[in-house]
């Protein structure tokens, strides 16, 4: 007994109960890519699969739609591999178990891979019926979306006739989305030196800081913890004489960083100087980031008297430097749509050892010229400290079209639908309908989905009503002539 069976719309809920039984976390999604495949074989209808995954299938229009402009249904097979620490379930390579409690579908431990598997059994329902009136559907699905949109970037395109595209990977109902930024990743490597000491060593750790997603929470204040042991340090100076033997912060570039901890000696004399500049220093960040980010702290911990690398006086202040007068954060705000971060970078991850001072950012921007300003100032400050810089990762961003036939269309059946008006907006996280345009000329595209809660956490939810009538919209749109 299917887990879904009895809920509406079956046809849809069918596809997705058998997609979340097939292991599909980033770089691992062949056995989904090859699910979809034998999906068009069966049907005869045209696929292509390249060496990634990616895989295109196309259906014909249906009768009395021949002259309708064909349109891409898109999404992404990959999901985010989350669970709890106590589940088991090893997600390369076994299914998760889906649940229904009320409205929602959720997953047992685990992510669910609403997020994109949805897209994927919308596709692969229209495709699969005779009856759902539609022009030409050219169903795009590509890997690695959530590891750095790679699958849209290698992905060729050549056989897709249109030039419009439903992107089905938002997660909001009422909102679609409309444009979002451009990003690039840049890694900034700042050789060092390194001299042998001898002193106490002590550890200081960052603690309670939130963290977030560098797309999605940048405007809001929150400390990056990388940023604020380089501030430590620079606090410290005035204080205390002390030399670093190395640091690490962060866990990806598009992660605002919660976690950094580093290793310092003092001379033990001045260890109760050292105790009461933490106290203190917490004191001002615990005011300063009282809203924000509000159980921000450094955690000191002093260990035993030894002997070790450290870096040297000019590499020591290099890293003070690189961590405090880097940019990090909000650049500029939208004039044109107010809210909106036009520009904004995350030191997300950091490392100083005797191979250098290494950080690492996610560059954000709606403005092709602004993301680029704003690298070649970190290439600049790099090389000013005898570093290099390294880019990779990078995907254009996609403007809000002041004209779009596909959105007005989208709009109009949401009106008729709902009886309201959806909300239009333009994000600064990545989407991948920024480098799919770039790959058809004038393509119009619009992003829209059901409503979903806590992607990317074992926490996960799909609504199955909302499912039902995006469902329904979505016919809609294709049954518009
Ligand atoms: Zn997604």
């Amino acid at each position: 007994m299917k887990v879904l069976s009895g809920y509406e719309p079956a046809e849809v809920l069918g596809f997705f109960e058998e997609i979340c039984g097939i292991p599909h976390i980033s770089y691992h999604e062949k056995a989904l890519s090859d699910y979809c495949v034998a999906f068009a074989k069966e049907r005869n209808l045209y696929y292509e699969q390249d060496e990634l995954g990616n895989v295109i299938i196309i259906g014909e229009a249906t009768e009395g739609y021949e002259d309708v402009e064909p349109i891409i249904i898109q999404g992404h097979l990959d999901m985010v591999g989350d669970k709890v620490p106590e589940c088991e379930i090893d997600m390369e390579r076994e299914s998760i178990r889906i649940m229904v409690d009320g409205d929602s579908i959720t997953a047992d431990g685990t992510t669910l891979g609403g997020d994109d598997g949805i897209a994927i059994a919308y596709g692969l329902a229209l495709l699969d019926s005779k009856e759902i009136p539609r022009p030409r559907l050219e169903l795009v699905l590509t890997v690695c979306e959530e590891v750095g949109l790679e699958g849209a970037t290698a992905i060729d395109l050549s056989c897709c006739r249109a030039k419009r595209l439903l992107n089905i990977d938002s997660e909001d109902e009422g909102v679609f989305t409309a444009g979002c930024a451009g990003g690039v990743r840049v890694d900034s490597l700042i050789p060092t030196d390194m001299v042998e000491k001898s002193g106490v060593i002590c550890e200081i750790k960052t603690t309670g800081f939130l963290g977030g997603h560098s797309g999605i929470e940048i405007h809001k204040g929150r400390a990056n913890s990388n940023v604020m042991l380089g501030r430590f340090f620079l606090f410290l100076k005035d204080k205390v004489s002390f030399d670093i033997v190395g640091m690490a912060g962060g866990v990806k570039d598009n992660v605002i960083p919660k976690n950094a901890n580093a290793s310092f000696i003092v001379e033990e004399k001045d260890i109760e100087t050292l105790k009461n500049a933490v106290v203190e220093f917490n004191a001002v960040i615990s005011e300063e980031f009282a809203v924000a980010d509000p159980h921000v702290a450094l955690v000191l911990e002093v260990k035993d008297v030894s002997v070790c690398k450290v870096l040297s006086d000019v590499s020591k202040e290099k890293m003070i430097t690189a961590l405090n007068l880097m940019p990090n954060g909000v650049q500029t705000m939208s004039q044109d749509l107010p809210g909106l971060v036009e520009t904004s970078l995350n030191m997300g991850v950091v490392k100083v050892d005797e191979e250098g001072i290494s950080t690492s950012f996610a560059v954000r921007s709606s403005v092709a010229s602004a993301k680029d300003y704003l690298t070649s100032r970190l290439e600049q400050f790099t090389e000013m400290l005898g570093g290099t810089v390294n880019y990779h990762g990078d995907y254009p961003g996609w403007a809000y079209a002041r004209e779009s036939r596909l959105r007005d269309l989208c709009v109009k059946i949401y009106e008729r639908q709902y009886g309201e008006t959806p909300k239009v907006e333009v994000i600064h996280a990545g989407l991948e309908c920024g480098i799919l345009s770039s790959k058809i000329e004038g393509l119009d595209c619009i992003s829209i989905g059901p409503n979903m809660a806590d992607v990317h956490t074992p926490d996960e939810v799909i609504s199955i009503s909302s499912i039902a009538r995006v469902w329904e919209f979505i016919k809609a749109v294709l049954a518009e002539k």
